[in-house]
């Protein structure tokens, strides 16, 4: 007998299920309900939908899956930074993070299965990019990660769309996420919650600025001239800073949300103050913030991170331009969970040859 391929729930907008209910002899109105009990009441199956008739479960339990992935991971770091290795059906893996800091609780998604942006000192693209993922897969992070907080209080405040692949190379799929992440019978976040992490792909930026919502947009930025940023973020050779510079400007003047600009410490790379001099004239008229994000160690690549002096060093030339510039703090160490380290590692160890006894 061949199985009868469902199609994943969170794929579906919220007017998508709403013509389903009305196929199915139901008001609209129980898409409003089904969706309340999926994004904010942590159901585990639609059985759960207490609300809705049996015969509708059934049904919906007969031509969907709620969810799609399998957890085959599942760590927590002594601050409560809690990672999930995800395996998609066709057996492809992502991860995705949970990070607590007082009162926030921020989580960090993927969007793709690897990276085609080659950044070299990240461990994401390492292997290249295999696929896209849907819209129902970087849903899925979402609401298996809240998911893992039991205590009806504690609720996602902010999503960083920062984990595995570029988001932007993958806005078809991104953008209807956006969308339910904020909208009210969603997740129901407000824009200003939500953070798009970018290689900085220009007309891309263009077209989120164009939905006129006010999420925040972080550009990695990690050298302050083109010939350097060429080496780091090969990408760069046919974008230039200028361009991302520009692209990011408009994105400030439509959306009013002040630009981040992301900035890994390579220690005697791009961390001389040189380097910050050059980075200060770049922004020092533009309304932004610098987050400099000392490397986190890769196995196999020989990037590290700078030493505290050499990082302080670096945000007070910023400053002298008049820069803000802050250093970010580094979550959940001991279970590698900065972006695409546990995936590598999963495949790592998967891909090592048997050998024959
Ligand atoms: N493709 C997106 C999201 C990448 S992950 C982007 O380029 O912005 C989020 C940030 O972590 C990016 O700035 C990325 O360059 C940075 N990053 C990647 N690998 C890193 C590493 N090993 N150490 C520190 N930061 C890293």
């Amino acid at each position: 007998m061949s199985e009868i391929v469902k199609q994943h729930f969170l794929d579906l907008s919220s007017s998508e299920l709403s013509a389903w209910c009305e196929q199915h002899g139901e008001g609209k109105y129980r898409a409003t309900q089904i969706r309340k009990w999926v994004f904010g009441k942590r159901v585990e199956s639609f059985d759960d939908c207490h609300d809705v008739p049996a015969a509708l479960r059934e049904k919906l339990k007969a031509e969907f899956d709620l969810f799609r992935a399998e957890v085959i991971a599942h760590n927590v770091a002594s601050d409560r930074t809690e990672k999930l290795l995800l395996t998609l059906p066709d057996k492809q893996v992502v991860e995705c993070v949970l990070m607590r800091e007082t009162k926030r609780r921020t989580i960090c998604i993927s969007t793709q299965v690897g990276c085609a942006m080659g950044c070299v000192f990240c461990a994401s693209g390492l292997e290249g990019l295999k696929r896209n993922l849907t819209k129902g897969e970087i849903l899925e992070q979402v609401l298996r990660l809240d998911r893992l907080m039991t205590d009806p209080q504690e609720r996602i405040t902010n999503v960083v769309v920062m984990g595995i692949g570029e988001p932007l190379a993958n806005l078809g799929n991104l953008i209807p996420v956006l969308q339910t992440l904020n909208e009210k019978g969603g997740m129901g976040l407000g824009a200003r919650r939500i953070t798009v992490s970018t290689v900085g792909l220009p007309e891309k930026i263009r077209e989120l600025a164009k939905l006129d919502k006010a999420f925040n947009l972080a550009v990695s930025l990690h050298a302050p001239n083109d010939e350097l940023r060429n080496k780091l973020v090969p990408v760069n050779d046919n974008i230039g800073i200028d361009a991302i510079l520009s692209a990011a400007d408009e994105y400030f003047a439509i959306s009013g949300r002040r630009v981040t600009y992301e900035y890994v410490l390579l220690s005697g790379v791009n961390d001389a103050p040189e380097h910050a001099r050059q980075l200060g004239h770049l922004l020092k008229n533009r309304i932004s913030h610098v987050n400099l994000i000392p490397m986190n160690e890769v196995e196999g690549l020989d990037f590290v991170e700078p030493t505290s002096p050499r990082t302080n060093e670096f945000v007070s030339i910023l400053e002298q331009f008049g820069v803000l510039a802050t250093v970010r703090k580094r979550k959940g160490a001991d279970i590698d969970a900065a972006c695409g380290q546990l995936r590598l590692k999963h495949e790592q160890q998967t891909l090592t040859p048997l050998t024959e006894s």
